[in-house]
């Protein structure tokens, strides 16, 4: 089974969705940057009060403050982890490849239509981050986080505008990963449009 494994795709490929029944299912340590930098911004920290305005344009948050702050959270874990939302630009690849080995760079490809569609109906828990999508992925009662009963909320950047510019910020900064990692022999690209079960049937092949 593999253990380091980086999701890889543009947002709204579902990273965070499968990353989420891979934790549940195999116990893996998932990291998301972006749950820490909203974590940081919510709680007033210094980092939060750096990235907020980065965040709130759709753009990236800049690398020494990303590289920094994984560097900590990586040196504290052994055993199978995800890391979502991160490496997300070749400079924090190489950063990261220095600290550790990746086994596995799970690509999710989906139409860019299809994301903002799954963007702009997205609805987040703010306390144990799960997402729901307000057609394929309702929860049991509307408005509430069936994991922890938190009122659900829509992320500022899920709004139209800024999901476009996320899209154009990782087809220029993100999308080279996937020839880095595919010349590194770690790319595996999945189809991501579809059934969540039936995706996740494939995210499990490709762990193995
Ligand atoms: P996400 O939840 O992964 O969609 O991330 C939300 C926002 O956090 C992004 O639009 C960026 O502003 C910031 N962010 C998350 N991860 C990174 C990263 N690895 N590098 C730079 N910015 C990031």
């Amino acid at each position: 089974m593999k253990t380091t494994i980086v999701l890889l795709g543009p947002p709204g490929a579902g990273k965070g969705t499968q990353g989420e029944k891979l934790t549940d299912e195999f116990g893996y340590v998932r990291l998301s940057t972006g749950d820490m930098l909203r974590e940081a911004v919510r709680n007033g920290t210094e980092l939060g009060k750096k990235a907020k305005e980065y965040m709130d344009a759709g753009a990236l948050v800049p690398n020494d403050l990303i590289i920094n702050l994984m560097k900590e959270k990586i040196a504290g874990i052994n055993g199978g982890v995800l890391l979502d939302g991160f490496p997300r630009t070749v400079e924090q690849a190489d950063a990261l490849a220095e600290q550790m080995e990746v086994d596995l760079a799970l690509n999710f490809d989906v139409a860019d239509e299809e994301l903002v569609s799954r963007l702009t109906q997205r609805r987040s828990c703010p306390n144990c981050n799960a997402v729901y999508h307000l057609v394929t992925k309702k929860p049991a009662k509307e408005g509430v986080c069936d994991k922890c009963g938190a009122a659900l909320y829509q992320r500022d950047d899920d709004k139209e505008a800024t999901v476009r510019n996320r899209l154009e910020v990782y087809r220029k900064n993100t999308m080279p990963l996937i020839d880095y990692y595919s010349k590194k022999g770690t790319l595996v690209t999945i189809e991501g449009s579809g059934d969540i079960d039936a995706i996740f049937e494939q995210v499990k092949k490709a762990i193995q």
